[in-house]
């Protein structure tokens, strides 16, 4: 075989990762989930949040000593190329370790040795640039800081491009002016990188410029906490810029380049969904099973009929599907060859198999499913958004429709 063939075996160094891992969270993570029981079980989401719908301060205590301990352990940054001092795991290996750290009980704080929102690929520009590395690029790796991403608007979602905020320069600053929404972490985050129009026409790729604004910024105002289905996204609120300024030096990358600094970030994040999504239905078909061979009506365990086993079938068949279709979509990736309308395919399936599969384990788990005592409704309620973000169904298939239809 030669090195760029698609092995279907785990690579080493990833099963070496992932018994680390396991080990890590069982020394590491369950005492702190011991020590914090309140934000787990029935009661966790009620009690993350304040009744403005902040996330608690012990909450975010609890969540900086696991990003600390992860630091430590290597695994905060892991995904991060070398170059800029991060781990170095390729497109496949890291969401192998994806897949693996969600393949397991939900209720629990294993989810948050990674802070994908903060450390991703969309900061690697902030590295090249040695002011922007010593004032965030660092804090950010080291998790003494936390970003969180504004591109999407009231007005305009599927279209960023069509972006209504805008940025002027006025000497040697730039002054933003628009609002943002749906931007998860931003209550809590210490900066932001906010996406604004620096030239161009409405639909122009180019043109649109981004720009890093701290929390102090008296021009960045915090607006309503937008309440959700789901909480483990954090949660999302209305971001003002209302004459924001910001030196020069705060702009990412050159001016005009924005945009495609948030693809960037947009694809790397759609290869961890169909990863999550394998991981977390591989576990809750995994208690299906269990359930339909113990739960008994009419004298016989549901698994025997053909109902049941319908559920379960869809479930085991859709799980192996996204499984290769996300991993070749990423070993593409890895080989530099064209990958975007596979990575398109394994985001849309695998957003669906999430949501299928919750929605599965409700039905199996009849009305124990539907109750707070079992994970599957929060996993429901969870898995809807990856239908929506990081490209939308309807957007996942325009690319694919692409792919084909020369319209
Ligand atoms: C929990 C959550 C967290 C989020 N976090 C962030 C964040 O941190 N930062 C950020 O910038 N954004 C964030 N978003 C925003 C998210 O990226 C947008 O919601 C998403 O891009 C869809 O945009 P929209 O909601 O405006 O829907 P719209 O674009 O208005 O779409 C509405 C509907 O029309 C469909 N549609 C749109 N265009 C087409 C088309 N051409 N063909 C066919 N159908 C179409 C869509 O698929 C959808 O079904 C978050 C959203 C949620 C729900």
């Amino acid at each position: 075989m030669s090195d760029s063939a698609m092995s279907f075996e785990t690579p080493e160094q990833v099963q070496l990762i992932n018994s680390q891992i396991d080990e890590f969270l069982k020394q590491e993570v369950k005492p702190l989930e011991e020590e914090y029981p309140q934000f787990l079980g029935e009661d966790g989401e009620r009690n993350m949040v304040d009744d403005d719908h902040h996330l608690v301060d012990e909450y975010l205590e609890l969540r900086e000593r696991i990003h600390e301990k992860s630091v430590e352990a290597g695994f905060y940054t892991m995904a991060m190329p070398e170059r800029v001092g991060g781990g170095g795991l390729s497109a496949l290996e890291d969401t192998l370790v994806m897949e693996h750290l969600h393949n397991r009980d939900p209720n629990g704080y294993h989810d948050m040795i990674f802070d994908r929102l903060s450390v991703d690929h969309s900061i690697i520009p902030l590295y090249d640039d040695e002011y922007q590395r010593e004032e965030y690029f660092e804090p950010v790796m080291n998790a003494e800081k936390h970003m969180t991403f504004g591109l999407t608007e009231p007005e305009h979602g599927s279209d960023p491009t069509w972006m209504d905020s805008t940025a002027e320069k006025d000497g040697d600053e730039w002054v933003i002016n628009g609002t943002k929404a749906f931007i998860s972490n931003s209550v809590e985050a210490d900066f932001i990188m906010v996406h604004a129009r620096t030239s161009g026409e409405d639909g122009d790729a180019d043109g649109i410029s981004t720009f890093l604004v701290d929390k102090d910024n008296p021009g960045w105002e915090d607006g309503k906490v937008q309440r959700s289905m789901g909480t483990k996204q954090g949660a999302q609120a209305f971001n003002h810029f209302n004459d924001c300024r910001v030196p020069e030096a705060q702009m990412v990358g050159d001016e005009g380049e924005g945009f495609r600094t948030a693809m960037t970030w947009v694809g790397a994040g759609r290869l961890h969904i169909p990863a999550k999504a394998v991981g977390i239905s591989q576990w809750m078909f995994e208690k299906c099973v269990e359930y339909a061979e113990d739960r008994k009506t009419f004298g016989e365990p549901i698994g025997s009929r053909q109902h049941i086993q319908d559920l379960l079938v869809e479930m085991r068949v859709t799980i192996e599907q996204v499984r290769w279709l996300y991993r070749h979509a990423a070993w593409k990736m890895d080989q530099g060859e064209e990958y975007r309308w596979l990575q398109s395919a394994a985001k849309l399936q695998g957003a669906n198999l999430w949501c299928d599969a919750a929605d599965n384990a409700i039905q199996i788990h009849g009305g124990a499913g539907y109750m707070k005592s079992l994970p599957f409704e929060g996993l429901y309620r969870d898995g809807r958004v990856t239908r929506i973000y990081e490209g939308s169904d309807e957007i996942q298939k325009r690319t694919i429709a692409r792919q084909f239809l020369n319209l």
